[in-house]
């Protein structure tokens, strides 16, 4: 394993160097069978990044596309960086039930399950398309928008399928802000991830979408430390070249607000790496 480009995840401001990113689609946005093809390219992305613990989270439904044998070859030809076998389970009311019985039937092989909201009322749409979704956001109460949104993602939270819930509060997306405080909201969630020993993730996904900030927001983040949940790093790629997007920025961001720990995952057993300099 080379060490060639590790100093490109470092911020010029911040000692800390990020090492995992545990949400990526190697499938895209359709059923690709794994393969040594599909796969080793990301494994290279990883090892240009400097990255040594990478987790493969395709949407569960394309999890017909999965195959864990191949994962265990991509794990041989890789020694030096931990590859882990996961999902993203959605609420989506069509696909979702099916994707959770695949979890279920799978989960000793699965290291890993991010738990995802995309879906409000509309069970033909995920609400964050860009930029499409915003329509559903049009003319209604983004205060009920958002209750709805974090109730719905409480309701997943209890189906104790999610190691770490992805962009927690994705639901500001399109850049609607709650008019109401949602502190109370937030709490909630935040106490339903604490006492199943959930992590949460930090996304850079969200400084690519309209919003254009990490997602979640520096106040829950703050709250999720006080409550002393994990948090793992992602950057949501949906193409190798997007993998550790901004993590030299989120790195900084770790610095400035005081993580100094990620969380990692093997067989659903989390753990915390202290961050080297
Ligand atoms: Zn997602
Ligand atoms: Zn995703």
């Amino acid at each position: 394993m080379t060490s060639e480009a590790l100093p490109t995840l470092k911020h010029p401001d911040t000692p800390l160097r990020l090492f995992s990113d545990y949400h990526m689609h190697p499938q895209g946005h359709r059923v690709q069978r794994y393969t040594q093809q599909l796969l080793q390219p990301w494994a290279d992305s990883a090892r240009r990044l400097g990255l040594t613990d990478i987790a493969f989270t395709d949407h569960d439904r394309y999890h017909g596309g999965v195959d864990f044998d191949e994962i265990d070859r991509l794990r041989e030809r890789n020694p030096g960086l931990q590859i882990r076998a996961g999902i993203e389970l959605d609420n989506d009311p069509v696909h979702s039930p099916a994707g959770r019985r695949w979890i279920e039937k799978n989960w000793d092989k699965l290291d890993f399950v991010l738990g995802s909201v995309h879906f409000l009322e509309r069970a033909d749409q995920m609400f964050d398309s860009v930029p499409d979704g915003a329509a559903q956001f049009q003319a209604r109460n983004i205060d009920e928008i958002y209750a709805d949104y974090f109730r719905r993602l409480r309701e997943l939270i209890a189906t104790g399928l999610v190691d770490s819930l992805a962009h927690l509060d994705l639901i500001k997306i399109h850049g609607h802000r709650p008019t109401a405080d949602v502190g109370t909201l937030v709490n909630e969630t935040l106490e339903c991830i604490r006492v199943r020993n959930l992590a949460i993730e930090l996304s850079t996904a969200g400084w690519r979408k309209p919003v254009k900030e990490l997602y979640p927001s520096d106040s829950i983040i703050e709250l999720a430390m006080k409550k002393g949940i994990p948090f793992t790093t992602a950057s949501d790629a949906h193409s190798h070249v997007q993998l550790g997007e901004n993590f030299a920025n989120l790195a900084y961001k770790m610095a400035e607000i005081g993580i100094r720990q990620v969380c990692i995952f093997e067989k659903h057993k989390p753990a915390e790496v202290t961050l080297q300099l």
